[in-house]
């Protein structure tokens, strides 16, 4: 099989080997030093003070939710047209979701609804940066502050992408990055909270290890011998077993040193495919491509809907592997209760096909599919 045939694939080599084998080696493989390097250099990276590494992007989002210490069912906005994690936080969070419909065009935030759905019981928002695009962001900033409304920002689309030279994740209050095998870059499965208060970074890193404190001043702790209490901790908050564990750290660090690397080569990429596509006006782009210091997940089309789903299968039949990025959450069962109007998503969806993206991708891999694609359109005008 060729590799186009696949939508997503973790590019993985040598030096990613080699640090896994370095921690094998040292056979600790659980939380460790490992962690706290992979942080420092994630920190730096990404231009933030402080970072808790996680075993997921859906715990980094849960963790915080959760440190912004909310009470129960207060409404927190979120993109309609996102991943389920997104959304199911808020309820594992015991709050209340309220969906946000997406622009037409941008398919990021619409701000008309935005400022329709925001009320004295909103306090919050998770802003996704849809596919790793982030239009209209400085609006919705704005909109948000003037109304103390507190923002997390989803970046499991973006890792490295930048906003009027800021890095996607240190805008809001807290940043969540997901390093899931088909993100941008991976630990198999990871994710990373940043942030710059340390009040909310010493929250997280508390409640990522079952709220388990080993810093705390306890007498006996203190007075005795230090190393003779090495087992004793307290703990006051509820926490999970979220933590990153060495050998995922030691991924994420090899990988973190590839990531400007994966970055251009998408950038690349992306232009080919709109250089190719551009005289089919059947097609319209999924985003807004600005390529230059950018870090997308997705590349993606818009067609007419009631061809979608038959380009779908002509692309399988080519081995072209392609996804729909996303059933709108407003249609899924589980928020059946806190359904909205967001009219846009719910069209909009019948539209999108992503098609692959990831680094091993070439020029010709490239001109395979959008062959294929314009050749399609030449039989179903
Ligand atoms: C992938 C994804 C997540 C969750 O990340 P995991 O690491 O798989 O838990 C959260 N939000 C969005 C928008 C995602 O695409």
């Amino acid at each position: 099989m060729k590799n186009f045939s696949r939508l997503f694939k973790p590019y993985l080599d040598n030096s990613d080997l080699k640090a896994i084998k370095k921690v094998f080696d040292k056979n600790w493989i659980g939380l460790g030093e490992e962690v706290g390097f992979f942080e420092n250099e994630f920190s730096n990276f990404i231009g933030s003070k402080y970072c808790c590494a996680v075993n997921s992007g859906t715990a980094a989002l849960h963790l915080a939710l959760s440190a912004l210490n909310l009470k129960p069912k207060k409404k927190v906005l979120v993109n309609n047209l996102t991943f389920i994690a997104s959304a199911s936080v808020i309820l594992m969070n015991d709050l209340i979701p309220v969906f946000v419909d997406c622009d037409q065009s941008t398919l990021q935030i619409d701000i008309k609804d935005l400022k329709k759905k925001i009320d004295k019981d909103v306090e919050a928002m998770i802003i996704v940066h849809y596919g790793g695009a982030s239009d209209n962001l400085k609006e919705i900033i704005k909109l948000l502050k003037a109304k103390s409304i507190k923002i997390i920002e989803d970046c499991a689309h973006t890792q490295g992408g930048e906003y009027q030279n800021k890095k996607l994740g240190t805008i809001g209050d807290l940043g969540c990055f997901s390093f899931e095998e088909k993100k941008g870059m991976t630990t198999g499965d990871g994710g990373m909270i940043v942030t710059n208060k340390k009040f909310l970074y010493l929250d997280v890193n508390e409640k990522r290890w079952l709220g388990i404190n080993k810093k705390h001043n306890n007498k006996s702790y203190i007075q005795k011998d230090h190393n003779a209490f090495h087992w004793f901790y307290i703990v006051s908050k509820l926490g999970y077993k979220y933590n990153m564990n060495n050998l995922s750290a030691s991924l994420g660090r090899s990988q973190l040193k590839k990531l400007n690397k994966f970055n251009k080569k998408k950038e690349i990429l992306i232009n080919f495919y709109l250089k190719n596509l551009i005289k089919n006006n059947y097609i319209n782009p999924l985003l807004n491509y600005e390529t230059n210091k950018s870090s997308y997940w997705l590349f993606g089309i818009r067609v007419n809907p009631q061809i979608r789903d038959k380009l779908i299968i002509f692309l399988k039949k080519h081995n072209i592997a392609t996804g729909v990025h996303f059933y709108p959450m407003t249609l899924q069962p589980l928020f059946k209760k806190y359904k909205s109007r967001c009219i846009n998503s719910e069209n909009i969806w019948k539209e999108i096909i992503t098609l692959p993206l990831h680094y091993d991708l070439s020029r010709s891999d490239i001109n395979f599919i959008t062959d294929k694609i314009n050749y399609f359109f030449d039989i179903h005008k």
